[in-house]
């Protein structure tokens, strides 16, 4: 994945959810010119094959973890609408 022009390699991820949430607009370069609103976890924690150690995220980079976990697992962003 790729954050603010780095690169952090993960393999095999899980995430783990934290429990407090936010709105947010999402849209995705898959539908242009679509969006939708969200509802995100605020952190995420991140488990894969490649770190050794569990890592923690905060919004913005969870958020951006979950849309591209969705798509790892064929969710687009409007299937999780609540708009
Ligand atoms: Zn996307």
């Amino acid at each position: 994945m790729r954050f603010y022009g780095i690169y952090i390699p993960m393999l095999n991820l899980v995430i783990i959810l934290g429990d407090k949430k936010v709105t947010v607009e999402e849209g995705c370069l898959s539908l242009l010119g679509v969006s939708d609103v969200a509802l995100k976890s605020l952190h995420v924690k991140v488990v894969d094959s490649i770190h050794t150690q569990q890592r923690e995220y905060r919004a913005p980079i969870s958020i951006i973890i979950q849309h591209e976990v969705d798509h790892l697992d064929g969710v687009l962003f409007i299937d999780r609408g609540i708009r």
